[in-house]
């Protein structure tokens, strides 16, 4: 039972949905229930039924192909990840792990396996937060981390709720429906690109990941005091743009000052209104991101930001409401997912890393309902979400080959 990954029918297929994209090639944007999503929706699922997998999708759109076992009422493997992409993004992110998922499940067929459990395909929706402002969004409703009433509050940008964005895309029962139950699932392996450059620094085809980050945002809303740009003494100002910058720098110095190399922080938006040259900034929209693989320090870091947001609205006068986005405790990957990943490397001869994820993933809510894992290969320079993002047909091929080996020792 010999595997064997069709390379080039897979990055003919990862260029092919590439194309589907409403940025200009190579760069890729595709963002959740556009119709531009939709289409590369229904060409992957055209790709699941071509494989004679069963097609389910839920209520928030997650997609499940799945190839049924010799005992189709055991808890299934599943593998996956996401096709919807960041504006101005590449063509691997997410796509990796979904394409070659369904190149795993050829392989596998074409080798003569028979599995015992079934093995499922997930795509899941949303795992960027683009449109509604929270990652993982198909993964944390049906692993139960984000309860169907809350999800049901999200708005777009265009002021549209998930409500009538979902039903515009065809996706009509209750949202109550999504959440599966803990041990639906055997297990939960991942395959995505690194996102970061150890492996190719190190020139290690594999990552084994151990913990993926526990991630956090919030949104702060500085409210100052507008005014004439040469009307209002600096004295008398309360500048809501100086406040910000303030805060901004304070996060970076207490990231930096945590201890650990482990602690990321991030100020990725900064809204100023009004906006005008000759006019002092009365409101300030920031979002901020702080990650860690330490809870406590990850917390400890949000209580630091919370002090100086009080100190500096103090000192200048200015308000600063804070809204939490989401504050999610780090994943462990499973031991005896691990474990088989390693075994599935040295059979194939195939050094790997041990790591850990600071990207967070689908994974993550994963592994709240069942045992998961992730393997990561190596991209070029360490770039993703950008459109120069790269990884090698070598690579990706090597990846797929584990995967598949991983499934077939899991499906049993
Ligand atoms: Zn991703």
């Amino acid at each position: 039972m010999n595997l064997e990954v069709d390379k080039d029918r897979l990055i003919s297929e990862i260029e092919e949905l590439s194309l589907i994209s409403d940025a200009e090639a190579p760069a890729v944007t595709r963002i959740v229930f556009t119709p531009t999503d939709l289409r590369a929706r229904a060409w992957c699922l055209a790709r699941c039924k071509k494989v004679g997998l069963m097609v389910r999708q839920d209520a928030i759109g997650n997609i499940f192909a799945r190839w049924n076992g010799q005992d189709p009422t055991a808890a299934a493997v599943a593998t996956g990840s996401h096709i919807d992409a960041i504006p101005n993004a590449g063509k691997y992110d997410g796509v990796v792990g979904v394409l070659a998922g369904l190149e795993a499940i050829r392989a596998l067929r074409q080798s003569g396996f028979s599995p015992k459990r079934s093995i499922e395909l997930i795509l899941f929706t949303s795992e960027e937060p683009t449109r509604f402002g929270i990652g993982c969004l198909g993964s944390r409703l049906l692993s139960g981390n984000l309860a169907a009433e809350a999800a049901k509050k999200l708005m777009d940008k265009d002021g549209a709720s998930i409500e009538e964005v979902r039903h515009a895309a065809g996706f009509q029962r209750e949202l109550e429906t999504v959440k599966l139950p803990a041990g639906h699932y055997e297990a939960f392996v991942e395959l995505h690109i690194e996102q970061g450059p150890l492996l190719e620094q190190k020139q290690i085809p594999l990552g084994i990941v151990s913990k993926i980050a526990a991630p956090s945002s919030f949104r702060l809303f500085i409210e100052g005091a507008g005014g004439h740009a040469g009307g209002v003494l600096m004295p008398d100002r309360r500048d809501a743009l100086c406040a910000a910058s303030e805060l901004i720098l304070g996060i970076e110095h207490e990231a930096k000052s945590s201890g650990s190399t482990d602690t990321v922080a991030t100020v990725g938006i900064c809204e100023v209104f009004p906006g005008a040259v000759n006019s002092i900034p009365s409101r300030v929209h920031l979002s901020v991101d702080i990650r860690d693989t330490d809870l406590h320090r990850r917390d400890s870091l949000i209580s630091a930001v919370d002090a100086s947001c009080q100190a500096i609205a103090a000192k200048r006068g200015v308000n600063i409401l804070q809204e939490l986005v989401n504050a999610d405790a780090p994943g462990d990957c499973a031991a005896n997912i691990v474990e088989t990943l390693s075994e599935s490397c040295k059979k194939h001869g195939l050094t790997f890393l041990s790591m850990v994820s600071r990207a967070y993933h689908d994974s993550l809510f994963m592994s709240r309902i069942a045992p998961a894992g992730m393997l990561f290969i190596p991209c070029r320079n360490g770039y993703s979400h950008r459109p120069d993002e790269y990884a090698s047909p070598e690579d990706i091929a090597r990846g797929t080959l584990v995967l598949a080996e991983t499934l077939r020792s899991l499906a049993g």
